[in-house]
């Protein structure tokens, strides 16, 4: 997940920075065409994005009936629950709450169908790699806005900068956060989706 998530949003990263200097990024000035040429090889070499996927899903997830993810799943509950004690932490919290509820039933029907429907689980493979990274990056911004509340809380720290941490997990769960839910379907029903497509048709 770290490779494949963190070299699909390196390109995104890239692809804004391109759109914010406008003309000037699309030519070479500002060195940023080049740098998103060299990011476009990362989610091919070293495993594929699909490759990391299917991984992902099959020798991560199935092989060992979701342990792993169900023990981050615990993990991740208690922050939702260390988030909603806190008055200013809450909505960020219950936006967290929604997107590992919607890993949660994600992760079910993985395991429920991997055997008998492994194709349509791996059709979704991609957009879990992406469900997921985008859930653990958020998770890690709201274990930040925590250690920020603690430290302002305890008036440590440079307030300025503690809550531009908070308004940045808050930021991000109300931005991509929330496309977390939307994945999670995605993640269920693209096999479903991809039914009608014989192969012969392609
Ligand atoms: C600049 C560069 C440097 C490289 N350096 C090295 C190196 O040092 N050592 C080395 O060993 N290799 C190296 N490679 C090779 C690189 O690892 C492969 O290009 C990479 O593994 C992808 O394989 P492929 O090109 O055959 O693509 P393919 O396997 O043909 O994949 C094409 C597309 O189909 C998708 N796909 C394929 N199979 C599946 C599947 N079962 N399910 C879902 N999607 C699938 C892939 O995700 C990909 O999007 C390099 C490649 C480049 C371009």
């Amino acid at each position: 997940m770290a490779k494949g998530w963190c070299t699909e949003i390196g390109n995104d990263v890239c692809d804004d920075a391109i759109q914010v200097f406008g003309g000037m990024g699309f030519v070479e000035e500002t060195g940023i065409a080049q740098l998103f040429r060299d990011a476009r090889i990362i989610t091919i070499y070293e495993g594929t994005t699909g490759i990391q996927g299917n991984d992902l899903i099959s020798r991560k997830i199935l092989r060992e009936k979701g342990e792993t993810l169900r023990e981050l799943i615990v993990d991740l509950r208690e922050t939702c629950r260390l988030l909603c004690d806190e008055d200013l932490l809450r909505p960020i919290g219950l936006v967290l709450s929604d997107m590992v509820d919607a890993l949660a039933s994600a992760t079910d029907w993985v395991l429920a169908n991997g055997r008998e429907s492994l194709t349509a689980v791996l059709a979704g493979a991609v957009p879990f790699l992406h469900m997921l990274g985008n859930l653990v990056g958020g998770w890690q911004l709201a274990r930040t806005a925590l250690a920020a509340q603690r430290q302002l809380a305890a008036k440590q720290g440079d307030t300025v900068y503690l809550n531009s941490l908070i308004d940045l997990a808050a930021f991000y769960m109300t931005t991509f956060g929330v496309q977390v839910v939307a994945q999670a379907k995605t993640v269920c029903e693209t096999g479903v989706a991809l039914e009608p497509f014989p192969l012969d048709g392609f």
